[in-house]
């Protein structure tokens, strides 16, 4: 038996068998993904190769010192592979003339090569067409950040366990085969972790566990609330945590009792409880829970994990169905929020220095015009049928709302010349990610009805802390008063020009923070479904 002590990053306790992802990549996967910027996607294209010759020639000095120039050569052939100028202009051709994926581009031309070289007679020179196969799958890997990974098809339920695990390979996992997740990089605010709470799945990241395939089908105890991951243990421990399951499982049915009353402080303070989702099973666990609306739908998580964009219908069609599950309720739907850790195949982005600076989330939707109307027109299609509001990330000027809100009556004018039925949103907000969002709240609240206060990111770009990173959580004081004042000023800023404040980020579950958000006068806090219960004890108690 070995234990591990490391950070709960999702409540509640899972025993079972472990399942190790080692990323592998499946290069078909990419074939029927498109491009909107060709000579965008040759850069990316060509970054990763330049990148795979770094690599490669590391591997080549290393292989020399260790076993010679035979067995190094090998990384010399795949270096020099990659920079023939007949395979490179093989792939830039591809990108250009079907504006394919690079992955897609550098799959074919790798076969194109492996046939032409089977073709050349020469038994040696065939065996190099495994080569191009190989450096074309080092390609995909390094375009992917390691990203890709098993089908999700798995005969039991079981706790994933990997390096890193990304939303989209989590995702790959149908909810009930999933016990628990165990990873050794991420953060309490990192979209998996997010994604683990919203599936009421423990999860902790054990930065010091050991990771090897050996791991897959070993029995695991993962406890989402001491932080330890127990690998092959004993029986007392297996019967104790048992126990602890039960209780755990005990205590959130005493919380039950708390669904249907409203979070009201004893002075007669009211604060809006609402819930974060990022699909149709979320909003179910936001509404068993006695959520009063959805404050953040997550709407991204649509699109991770698939190579091909979903269809505007398929969109309406699931906003739709949210905003009947919700009825009465609002349902804010946040425009998509990809890059950064949280990729999609069928929108792949170039890479970049700093992706969490980047091009992501409106910024995204702003460079693919057309995928950024499909989403909206699916909004004001589905806000026919419910009370849906739409809120737009990652503001950091007046001008991007401004735009944002132009692409919106845009899109209301595309369906009104199809007619096809749809209605302005009944709110229109942002989210308060950035310090800049924050400190020009005051300008920002005369164009739109609501803030909602992403704290996750407007922690990490107010203390200059990557979310992702474990190694900086020693710097990362969640409780930080740069971040608890700028919550403030965005409070104040808000009632000032009488629109609404929310908080969507982890901290509105955070309790130890309840009563000073109470006292700043937060309107609503949207947090992950099973911390619903919890707040409304805690803010009742105030
Ligand atoms: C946030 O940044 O706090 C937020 C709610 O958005 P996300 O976590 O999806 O980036
Ligand atoms: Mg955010």
């Amino acid at each position: 038996m070995n234990s591990y002590k490391g950070t709960a990053v999702s409540a509640g306790i899972a025993q079972g068998t472990l399942l190790y992802l080692d990323a592998p990549v499946q290069p078909e996967s990419f074939k029927d993904v498109t491009v909107c910027d060709a000579e965008a996607e040759i850069t990316r294209l060509l970054g990763a190769c330049n990148t795979a010759v770094d690599e490669l020639m590391g591997l080549y000095d290393r292989a020399l010192q260790s076993s010679g120039e035979d067995a190094a050569d090998i990384f010399m052939v795949h270096s020099m592979m990659l920079q023939d100028d007949d395979f490179l202009e093989n792939m830039r051709e591809r990108i250009r003339g079907t504006k394919c994926c690079a992955e897609h581009a550098v799959t074919e031309a790798a076969k194109q090569f492996a046939q032409d070289l089977a073709a050349s007679g020469s038994d040696y020179i065939a065996e190099r067409g495994s080569d191009v196969a190989d450096v074309s799958k080092r390609v995909i890997q390094i375009l992917q950040g390691k990203d890709t990974s098993c089908t999700g098809n798995t005969e039991e339920p079981v706790i994933l366990i990997a390096d890193e695990l990304s939303p989209s390979q989590t995702l790959m996992f149908d909810r009930s085969q999933l016990l628990a997740l165990v990873s050794r990089k991420g953060s309490r605010t990192a979209h998996t972790a997010i994604l683990a709470r919203s599936l009421s799945i423990p999860a902790v990241i054990a930065p010091d566990i050991p990771l090897s395939q050996e791991l897959s089908g070993k029995r695991c105890i993962v406890d989402g609330l001491t932080g330890t991951v127990t690998i092959e243990p004993d029986e007392q421990t297996a019967a104790q945590a048992q126990e602890t399951q039960e209780r755990y499982a005990q205590e959130q049915r005493e919380l039950a009792a708390l669904k249907d009353k409203e979070a009201v402080t004893s002075s007669g303070q009211k604060v809006r409880i609402y819930g974060n989702a990022g699909n149709l099973e979320d909003i179910d666990a936001v509404t068993a829970s006695g959520g009063e609306g959805v404050g953040l739908f997550r709407s991204e998580f649509l699109y991770l994990g698939r190579t091909e964009l979903p269809s505007e219908d398929e969109l309406a069609q699931v906003y739709t169905n949210a905003a009947k599950k919700l009825g009465d309720r609002l349902l804010v739907i946040r425009t998509l929020d990809i890059g950064a850790d949280k990729t999609a195949p069928c929108l792949p982005l170039e890479p970049e220095q700093n992706p969490a600076l980047g091009i992501r989330a409106l910024r995204l939707c702003f460079e693919c015009p057309d995928v950024f109307a499909a989403q909206l027109r699916s909004i004001l299609r589905a806000a026919v049928v419910g009370n849906v509001a739409v809120m737009f990330p990652m503001i950091i000027a007046l001008d991007e709302i401004k735009y944002a809100k132009e692409c919106l009556k845009k899109a209301a004018e595309q369906l009104e010349a199809k007619h096809v039925p749809y209605a302005m949103p009944k709110e229109i907000g942002i989210m308060i990610e950035t310090p800049a969002a924050a400190v020009i709240s005051d300008i920002l609240a005369k164009e739109v009805d609501f803030f909602s206060i992403g704290s996750n990111d407007l922690t990490q770009y107010t203390l200059a802390i990557d979310r992702q990173n474990e190694r900086l959580e020693k710097y990362c004081d969640v409780h930080h008063e740069a971040v608890l004042r700028l919550i403030e000023l965005v409070a104040q800023n808000a009632h000032k020009h009488n629109i609404w404040v929310g908080i969507c980020g982890e901290l509105g579950s955070d309790l130890e923070l309840t009563e000073r958000f109470v006292r700043a006068g937060i309107d609503e806090l949207s947090v992950y479904p099973g911390a619903i219960l919890q707040l409304k004890k805690r803010i009742r108690e105030l």
